[in-house]
């Protein structure tokens, strides 16, 4: 069946500034890293993607990499925008990446200018696209020099691949030296895409504070703690869900380490009304330099649930004080 994108897709959502760029994001985006490979089901991914723009949720991010198999969300991902989105292209914000693990040999991993250009060509392709709106270096190479990686994202620009260039998983030190060579070169370094969640905070660590000094934002991603700071796992481990499948980064046991930490949280969620999943992502969006959260979902009625976080955006200290105890 054809598409037609919701006239009231503007009505709900919030869009925030990344950092002192042009570009408004959506308060909540969505990742492509599980559910939108080979393995997967096209039509639930079409019908989450769908529901995605109906929602307000202009940006999607992708990488190389994300499958399985590798490449695949890509290319189930160019399907689905040639069928659906070809009307939308410009009203959407398309993210890609390189840096880890992507094909066999010296040149298809980590960061040099060789893996980088290349790798970009292909995603392109494997999209349908001429052009992404952001394309990140995935994270630091430690043996590569930042000169090389760095001028790599600005030839991308010059050359009209890419609209805007982040890097991911920096530490801030580094983080710091590469806005400097980007603003040298003066290419619009716009993003830094970050692990953060009530489980993790490094980047409460420094890496916030040196975003904002250079006017680039912060996004912010498995703010779920890829689904435990949900309700899905209260009652043990349901089938079908990321913790119970072969082949992803979340076993069961991190899971039930961490059910007694769940179970209080979800207890504060309540007292405030909300769902867990929301408490979780409103609790990020209260830092000033984040632009967006960058979630997953393996079904629509999950984003439904996640888009209105943004309802109840406000906590109190003794809310913050008691989120502290519980999870640190
Ligand atoms: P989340 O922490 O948001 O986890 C998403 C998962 O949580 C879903 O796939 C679903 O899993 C579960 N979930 C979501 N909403 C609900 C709900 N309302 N109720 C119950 N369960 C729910 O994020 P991800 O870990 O998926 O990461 C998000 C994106 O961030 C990725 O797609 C990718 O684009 C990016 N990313 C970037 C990285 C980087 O290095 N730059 C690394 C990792 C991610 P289930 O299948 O169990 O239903």
């Amino acid at each position: 069946t054809s598409y037609q994108a919701s006239n009231q897709r503007y009505d709900t959502m919030t869009y925030n500034r990344s950092g002192k760029s042009g570009v408004l994001l959506p308060a909540i985006s969505l990742g492509l890293w599980h559910n939108f490979g080979f393995v997967d089901n096209i039509q639930n991914g079409r019908d989450i993607i769908r529901c995605a723009f109906d929602l307000g949720i202009t940006h999607l991010d992708l990488a190389n990499n994300y499958g399985p198999p590798y490449g695949s969300a890509e290319e189930n991902f160019g399907t689905i925008l040639k069928k659906d989105f070809k009307s939308y292209r410009d009203e959407l914000f398309i993210a890609t990446k390189a840096g880890y693990d992507m094909w066999p040999g010296p040149y298809g991993n980590l960061g040099s200018r060789k893996y980088l250009i290349s790798s970009l060509d292909q995603s392109l392709k494997r999209m349908g696209l001429d052009y992404v709106d952001i394309f990140y270096h995935h994270r630091p190479d430690p043996e590569t020099p930042l000169d090389e990686t760095m001028g790599a994202l600005a030839d991308i620009v010059r050359q009209g691949k890419a609209l805007y260039v982040g890097i991911s998983n920096y530490q801030p030190e580094d983080t710091q030296k590469a806005a400097e060579i980007l603003k040298n070169l003066n290419v619009p370094f716009i993003l830094h895409q970050a692990r953060y969640s009530m489980f993790d905070r490094w980047v409460e660590n420094g890496l916030l504070t040196t975003l904002e000094q250079n006017g680039v934002g912060c996004i912010a991603f498995s703010p779920l703690a890829q689904g435990m700071l949900t309700d899905k796992y209260l009652k043990g481990i349901p089938e079908g869900s990321r913790a119970a499948k072969n082949l992803t980064y979340l076993d069961e046991n991190t899971v039930t380490s961490n059910i007694e930490k769940i179970q209080h949280l979800n207890a504060i969620a309540q007292e405030r009304g909300q769902k867990l999943s929301q408490m979780a992502i409103a609790w990020i969006l209260r830092q000033p330099q984040v632009a967006s959260v960058l979630i997953g979902a393996s079904s629509p009625n999950q984003l439904k649930e996640n888009v209105k976080a943004i309802d109840n955006l406000n906590f109190t200290e003794e809310e913050l004080e008691l989120i502290d105890k519980i999870v640190i």
